[in-house]
């Protein structure tokens, strides 16, 4: 029966070391999660391929496509058609079904594929009448061997013949679950959402830390949160975001340390949190969006501070990216619009006029003495709320 499957090529995956069968089940599973409200698939591992063959009827092929193509751990894929194995039925079905590719193309040329060798024709055969089918078809096109615009393919397998076209680029990266669990720091801003989608993409699921302090900061920030670390979702699969209270804190700072060190003390207890439930839940790792200079709590001195306060490894992927760097990443996965909406951050209350750029720990932890810090943790991670953000 004609039908439109996904085809993954195993010199598609990205990943050559790793044990191969391990990845490819867990790439498998990653893409069956990500396209089961979609409708039903069979999934068939022959030699070289990985294909995706809708079962129910009329499966949105592009929704699918676009998903697949969210999935990391796949450099490249096809879309391909299921014909029948009869060359009347393949020279009239591939033009039509490659039409939005062949249009606009200059060049093309054909690759037959022969794994049946009891196929009447031969594999320069089938290329040469196929190609002649898309010249009658689009006159305007020219066959170029050595560098064509598109790349016809037509496989003759046991059951079906199958026609693609060029393929398409994935998301790259290594399957979701393959590298374990980090704790991303997600604000309202920019760079974060960058920096948790440039961990994920290394095979990691992420769960979210946000810090809220209302009054000062709106439900709405809250909300512009969760819509971006959905954004996120649609690569990675669902992320578990913790949102901790962070009023008492920062009111404590306020009143109790000296202007100058609002920022990194807050920053510090950001860490300590941060690593407390990433401690809970199994993650080995934070990820933060900081950038090397872009603001005073960026210095390579306040990121030294900062880091002495997390009890485990912290990922910063933006380290030495230039804004202009993370913007284009933000726009690419679709941030950037959400991460300007004007809404309050923890960050933007109580912002010291003048913030020490060259702090050392010994003055921050002098400041700190001032805290009662093990109660306003505890009552921290006490106030903290739960929710799962899906893809
Ligand atoms: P972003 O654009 O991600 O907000 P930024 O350049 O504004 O980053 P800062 O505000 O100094 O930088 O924050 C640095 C990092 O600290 C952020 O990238 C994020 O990982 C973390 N962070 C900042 N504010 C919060 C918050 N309210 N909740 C959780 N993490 C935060
Ligand atoms: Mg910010």
């Amino acid at each position: 029966m004609q039908k439109e499957i996904i085809l993954i090529k195993n010199g598609e995956l990205a990943l050559k070391g790793l044990n191969r069968a391990t990845f490819e089940d867990v790439l498998i599973k990653n893409i069956r999660k990500r396209i089961k409200p979609l409708g039903d698939f069979e999934y068939r591992k022959e030699q070289s391929t990985v294909s995706v063959i809708p079962v129910s009827e009329a499966v949105d092929m592009d929704e699918v496509s676009e998903r697949v193509g969210r999935v990391f751990g796949i450099a490249r894929y096809s879309r391909a058609l299921q014909v029948q194995k009869d060359m009347d039925e393949i020279k009239k079905n591939a033009p039509a079904y490659l039409e939005n590719q062949l249009m606009f193309a200059k060049t093309f040329k054909v690759e037959a594929k022969r794994s049946d060798k009891k196929f009447p024709l031969t594999s320069p055969e089938i290329s040469a009448e196929v190609g002649g089918a898309i010249l009658s078809a689009f006159p305007h096109l020219k066959v170029d061997v050595r560098n064509p615009e598109i790349v016809v393919t037509v496989e003759i397998r046991e059951k079906f013949a199958f026609i693609r076209g060029n393929q398409l680029k994935g998301a790259g990266g290594l399957p979701t679950g393959t590298s374990g669990k980090a704790t991303v720091l997600i604000s309202g801003g920019i760079d974060s959402p960058v920096a948790a989608f440039m961990m994920a993409k290394r095979g990691l699921v992420l769960n979210a830390v946000h810090f809220a302090s209302p009054p000062y900061t709106s439900p709405q920030s809250e909300d512009k949160v969760h819509r971006l670390l959905k954004k996120v979702a649609s690569y990675s699969g669902n992320i578990t975001l913790f949102t901790v209270g962070f009023t008492e804190i920062q009111e404590a700072i306020r009143d109790n340390c000296p202007e100058d060190m609002f920022t990194l003390i807050m920053r510090r207890f950001m860490m300590r949190i941060a690593s407390s439930i990433a401690e809970k839940e199994d993650s080995k790792a934070l990820i933060t969006g900081e950038s090397l200079g872009q603001v005073a709590s960026q210095t390579l001195s306040a990121i030294a501070c900062t880091d002495a306060a997390a009890s485990m490894p912290v990922f910063r992927p933006l380290i030495g990216n230039d804004k202009d760097e993370i913007i284009t990443v933000s726009r690419k996965i679709d941030t950037f619009d959400i991460s300007i909406e004007p809404f309050e951050d923890c960050c933007t209350v109580f912002t010291p006029k003048h913030p020490k750029t060259k702090p050392t720990l010994q003055m921050l932890t002098e400041a700190e003495q001032n805290l009662d810090t093990d109660a306003l943790l505890q009552r921290a991670l006490e106030n903290t709320k739960v929710t799962v953000v899906g893809f």
